[in-house]
């Protein structure tokens, strides 16, 4: 099970938001974390949020994430710690980044930024607008932000030294975490046609 999965089925939604300081009136309600309100529109759940205000909506990891304004998978971390709760792949992903050597480290980095540049080029082709009056949807925006930006990562992890190359692993850490958090989210959700 992964650490997403371990925390949404062990723990209720509402005890962790509890936990974080989030006030939560008898009938479940709270003031939005992802957007500026007075009364109060984000509804809790015990496994799920949504806010009827902006349409946020979410698991307990990314409503922990909005609330300490940290990434998604930081959260899960953090969540994973303070309920003393552990996971196969924790202690599994937990290894990688030491025992790894660089070559396969920066093997499998360059194999989870194709996968997901994949899923991006596929979503810039399947969801661009047809037309003037059809609205754009958030992932083909998404795509098109993001495709740049990865194929910069994937130049340098190509063409750079290695010195840089390594500097820029070290660096990107987190960016790569969400990047892989991101695809498997990508896997779950969407079926990608191999050509
Ligand atoms: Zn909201």
């Amino acid at each position: 099970m992964s650490i997403f999965e371990t925390i949404k089925q062990s723990l209720n939604l509402i005890d962790v938001a509890r936990f974080y300081g989030i006030e939560v009136s008898r009938s479940g309600f709270t003031s939005c974390l992802f957007h500026n309100e007075r009364t109060p529109s984000l509804k809790l759940y015990s496994d799920h949020f949504y806010c009827y205000g902006c349409g946020k909506s979410g698991d307990v990891i990314a409503l922990i994430a909005g609330r300490l304004n940290i990434s998604q998978f930081e959260s899960a971390k953090i969540i994973m710690n303070d309920f003393s709760l552990s996971s196969e792949e924790m202690r599994v992903t937990a290894k990688p980044q030491i025992q790894l050597s660089y070559s396969e480290w920066e093997r499998q980095t360059i194999k989870l930024l194709n996968q997901y540049r994949d899923y991006l080029k596929h979503f810039e082709r399947t969801y661009a607008p047809k037309s003037e009056n059809e609205p754009i949807s958030d992932i083909w925006i998404e795509s098109i932000h993001k495709l740049p930006l990865i194929e910069y990562y994937l130049d340098i992890l190509t063409f750079e030294p290695l010195e840089v190359r390594q500097e820029f692993l070290r660096e990107y850490v987190k960016q790569l975490d969400e990047i892989e958090i991101k695809l498997d989210e990508y896997k779950r959700k969407f079926r990608l046609e191999r050509k």
